[in-house]
């Protein structure tokens, strides 16, 4: 079973055939698959699967805070299912492949109290932008 739906399975969410499709497709490490991602590889799976479906699944999940949405901009926002374990992530700017990293140091400690403008911290997101192997 997929990490993401051992932790719905353990919140008692109500796994259907269609939530279970979803919390299938986004399983794994590195995924960030756009909400029409999910519907095409869900509906590979399970014909019947309307967009709306996976969209309001999706929204759910959100919700519940196991998947994160991830905006790139000017790109559809992704869904990425490792909402657990603070992250930031690697862009491509050619291709647009996203991969999770793990920056050495605390993200939030690297912001100097003079540059806070008294504002208590919680959460810092870094992009870091560049070309992928096969696109340099
Ligand atoms: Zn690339
Ligand atoms: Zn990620």
């Amino acid at each position: 079973m997929s990490d993401l739906l051992e932790r719905l399975r353990d919140r008692g969410w109500r796994l259907t055939s269609q939530r279970r499709v979803v919390a299938e497709v986004l399983d794994g490490d590195h995924v960030h698959l756009t909400a029409d991602e999910v519907h095409a590889r869900a509906a590979a799976r399970l014909p019947e699967i309307s967009r709306a479906t996976v969209y309001n699944t999706l929204g759910e999940l959100v919700t519940l805070g196991e998947v994160l949405e991830v905006a790139t901009d000017g790109r559809a926002k992704r869904y990425d299912p490792n909402a657990h374990r603070p992250h930031q992530h690697l862009v491509c700017s050619a291709c647009g492949t996203i991969r999770d990293v793990h920056p050495t140091g605390d993200p939030l400690a690297a912001l100097p109290p003079a540059e806070r403008f008294g504002f208590a911290l919680t959460t810092a997101e870094v992009t870091y932008r560049g070309l992928c192997p096969d696109c340099a």
